[in-house]
This record gives C-alpha cells, structure tokens and sequence, in this order.
C-alpha cells in the first residue's frame, strides 16, 4: 500500500483534477485505489456524486485527526491519492505525514512556482526527521499544448531540487467536460490525454519503487 498526495495551497493549479485521473489510471492498470478527499469545498466528493457508478471509492476526511486515521483504512488498498486542501496548514501537515509520495501539480507560472515555496520546506524539514520520507516531485499542470517550457519555469523548479516529472499535463477541455459528468479522461475519447496520464501514473510508481 502507497499513499500518494496531490498537494498544493495554491487553488486551481489542478490537484483535483490530477488526482481524479491518477487514481482512474492507477485502477485501470488493475490496482486497487481509494481517493481520499481532504478538501472541505469537497470537489473530489462532487465530482464523485456526478456519476452512479464510478469504479473508484472515495472517502472525505475534512479534519486533520482523522488523516491519522487513514493507515488502517488505507490497508486495504493498493494506492490511496489524496486530493489536497487548499490554505489549510494543519491538513496539509498531516497529509504529508501519512505519505509516501507527495505530487506537486504547479502551473507554468514563476507566480505559481514562487507560490509552492513553504510546501517544499514543509516537505523537507519532513524528510530531514525521517530520512527521505515522504518523497516529493512536481508536475506542471496545465501547460498550453505545443508550447514548452519557459526557462523561467525551469530555473525557479530547479531551485526547489526536487524532481520533476518529464510528463507535463496538458490544458484540454476534456478534462474538466470529462470532470463534469463524475468521470476522467479514461472514458473520453481523447487519447493524447490518457496517454499523458498514463505517462504520469508510470512515473510516479517509478519514484515509489
Ligand atoms: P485545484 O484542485 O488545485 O484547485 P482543479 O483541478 O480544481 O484545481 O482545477 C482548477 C480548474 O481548472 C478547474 O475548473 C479544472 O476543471 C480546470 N483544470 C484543471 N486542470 C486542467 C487541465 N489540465 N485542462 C483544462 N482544465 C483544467
Ligand atoms: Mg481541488
């Protein structure tokens, strides 16, 4: 049993989206995922109640006792993702606790990035107590298709040293249509969307190995 966080403080840079769609990539190569929404605005339990038969469970833990609850819970599975809280320090703490692995989705914004500062030295003085646990990388979210990388984008993650995923996901409508009706891109037929997901479930269990 792993569990993954998908954390970032900063609204919209795309964790719930990332982690509806890892936990549906993670199930789809026939493991077994909980979700875990740790978020009081509850968009993960919304997009859950959007469709009546979603393959994946989802759980919403709204206070930060309760994460210490999860491990037991958490045993039954193969992957738990957590999909992150926004603004809430005591949540965020204890998510990255329980972890295994922590996700970063940021935008491609020195803004965005600049903005994931405390997280990472969260996540360090972490990792300095318990010798590399949990471990932690970003994803760039929302990149606009066929453009790349800034190098201002690069040079501000690199300073984090942390690593980050060479798979990118991209801005598509497919997501949030897709997110609309309680489902993920692994029902749409868009397969430049599942194939970066794939590519970023992959990654990720190539970092947990
Ligand atoms: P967070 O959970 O970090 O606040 P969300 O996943 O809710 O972020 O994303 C914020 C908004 O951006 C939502 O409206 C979502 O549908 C949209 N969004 C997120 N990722 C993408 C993407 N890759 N392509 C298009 N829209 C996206
Ligand atoms: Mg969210």
């Amino acid at each position: 049993m792993s569990i993954i966080s998908v954390l970032n403080p900063k609204g919209g840079s795309g964790k719930t989206t990332i982690s509806t769609n890892l936990a549906r990539s993670l199930h789809e190569q026939g493991h077994s995922v909980l979700i875990v929404d740790s978020d009081p605005q509850g968009s993960a339990r919304d997009w859950h109640a959007a469709s009546e038969d979603n393959p994946i469970e989802l759980v919403a833990l709204d206070r930060p006792n309760n994460v210490k609850t999860l491990a037991s819970m958490a045993a039954n599975y193969d992957y738990v993702v957590i999909d992150g809280a926004a603004k809430l320090e005591d949540m965020i703490a204890a998510c990255i606790k329980v972890s295994d692995f922590v996700l970063i989705p940021v935008q491609p914004s020195p803004y965005d990035i600049w903005a994931a500062s405390d997280l990472v030295e969260f996540i360090k003085a972490r990792q300095e107590v318990t010798d590399g646990s949990p471990r932690a990388g970003f994803v760039v979210s929302r990149i606009v298709e066929g453009t790349r990388l800034g190098s201002d984008v690069r040079t501000a993650l690199d300073d984090y040293a942390l690593p980050v995923c060479d798979t990118t996901i991209t801005q598509r409508q497919v997501y949030p249509q897709t997110a609309s009706e309680g489902l993920t891109v692994f029902d749409a037929d868009n397969a430049k969307a599942r194939a970066e997901t794939t590519a970023l479930s992959d990654e990720i269990l190539a970092m947990l190995a």
